[in-house]
């Protein structure tokens, strides 16, 4: 048998071997014949929301994407999508989006992206095309259906489309849809479906009607915003308080207390730190959890469930632990320590205004960390504001003032008072016993939502 006659029984695919196959792609989960087809049309990277959003979709989380026409969102869905249709099975996936054109294109890129699962057998569902043609199409039982919501609704009071065994439901431009006022029925469609199913969001804002649908339809949606990871965070507020670490605690207390936070998470630089504010917290009476790399996994878990939940209004944590922090309803993010890096600034504050929600930033920023604030500041391309906190300022140095104290006894002032510290400034600041900070508890009311129960 000569060679090349050998090469002739190889499996196909070998003619197109796997590391011609675009490995940012493979390393998101995306299998051979899916990649392979991705190769032909020259797909080499993935853009920014195919790599968030594929490994998600393909661990079959209900997602809520928040990207534009033009960046790749279609594949960003459909390419997990193919890849997890089960060809014996029927009626398994439905696309919907506003309008015709939209859906005929995703028709067209979703039959690109199968060429090599060719048995996957994908039909558009929208207006102004014979209901004819679209009945025979829809009575050959396809797995995927991409259509506009009224159609799509018409087909399903004709029974020509079953969607008891739907296992994905993704809803594409939902902003789109809703403007058009498809709302009655997108409504309608998702409350029909009965069989446990995937539901994966795309729209390009995300407003409170769509956060509604998504907390109705959704079960603990990962959200993923493209926009946000850039380093524009247009939906956070940020601002900066000067505090020394002898300020920090009380300049917490008193932005829980003004703020009111729905949700907080207070980033430390270090685990001892973090330790150190959920203990000072606590014995302030205010209701928090530390997340650092100390606890095991699966306590972090845990905590990580209870604040999904809205059950502790405040986490404190490292940059580690907030690698997986994915929560909505974030309202404050407090840097109680500046990062290091001005990057993680970014990622921090990335974890609030998600879901297209305001939020509100707020880093402390030692008197020796101006340089540190210029980085993050040239980082993002935008000025920190100053946060003005009612009855809070900056106090200096107590290590100082104890030291000029101790070198010079208290010398009337020019104006007749006493330049040495105000016995307040030297309270708060001396590292004060738990017992001692609880006891500021009536003189800082905590708030009743913040009490620990
Ligand atoms: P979309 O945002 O889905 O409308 O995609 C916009 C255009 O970009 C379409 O023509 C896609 O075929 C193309 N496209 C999407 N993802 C990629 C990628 N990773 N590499 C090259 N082209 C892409």
């Amino acid at each position: 048998m000569s060679r090349s006659h050998t090469a002739l029984r190889i499996d196909p695919s070998l003619s197109h071997p796997p590391f011609q196959l675009p490995p940012a792609f493979a390393a998101l989960g995306l299998e051979a014949d899916v990649l392979r087809a991705l190769s032909e049309i020259d797909f080499k990277e993935p853009s920014e929301i195919q790599r968030e959003m594929i490994p998600h979709v393909l661990a079959k989380r209900d997602v809520l994407g928040q990207a534009k026409t033009g960046t790749g969102k279609t594949a960003a869905f459909g390419l997990p999508l193919i890849q997890m249709i089960d060809p014996a099975a029927r009626m398994q996936a439905m696309v919907l989006t506003p309008t015709r054109e939209l859906a005929a294109q995703i028709v067209g890129e979703f039959r690109r992206f199968s060429k090599y699962r060719d048995q996957v057998h994908c039909v558009p569902v929208y207006g102004g095309t014979r209901m004819k043609e679209q009945l025979h199409q829809l009575g050959r039982k396809p797995h995927i259906v991409v259509g506009t919501p009224g159609r799509m609704m018409d087909v399903i009071a004709r029974r020509a489309l079953d969607l008891s065994e739907l296992r994905i439901a993704v809803l594409d431009e939902v902003d789109r849809m809703l403007d058009i006022g498809f709302r009655d029925d997108i409504r309608k469609i998702l409350g029909a479906l009965t069989h446990p199913h995937q539901t994966v969001f795309v729209s390009a804002t995300i407003d409170d009607e769509i956060k509604r649908l998504a907390m109705k339809y959704m079960r603990e949606p990962v959200e993923v915003n493209v926009s946000r990871d850039t380093l524009t965070v247009e939906d956070v507020s940020q601002y900066y308080c000067t505090a020394g670490p002898w300020d920090k605690p009380r300049l917490l207390r008193m932005i829980l207390q003004q703020e009111q936070p729905k949700l907080a998470i207070v980033f430390c630089n270090t685990k001892h730190g973090a330790r150190k504010v959920a203990m000072r917290l606590h014995a302030d009476g205010i209701d928090c959890k530390e997340i650092h790399g100390d606890l095991v996994q699966q306590k972090r878990e845990k905590i990580m469930e209870r604040f999904k939940k809205h059950k502790i209004p405040v986490l404190v944590a490292t940059d580690l632990a907030s690698r997986g922090i994915d929560v909505h309803m974030v309202t404050h993010i407090v840097n109680y320590d500046l990062p290091q890096d001005a990057h993680a600034y970014v990622h921090r504050i990335g974890r609030t205004a998600r879901m297209g929600q305001a939020g509100k930033a707020i880093s402390f920023v030692r008197p020796d960390e101006g340089e540190q604030l210029s980085v993050i500041e040239s980082l993002i391309n935008k000025q920190l504001d100053k946060l003005e906190i009612e009855g809070y300022t900056p106090r200096s140095d107590p290590e100082q003032q104890r030291a000029a104290a101790a070198a010079k006894p208290a010398q009337p002032g020019p104006d007749g008072e006493s330049q040495s510290a105000p016995e307040g400034d030297l309270a708060a600041a001396a590292p004060a016993p738990a017992t001692k900070l609880g006891s500021l508890g009536g003189r800082y009311a905590v708030p009743r939502r913040f009490r620990r129960r």
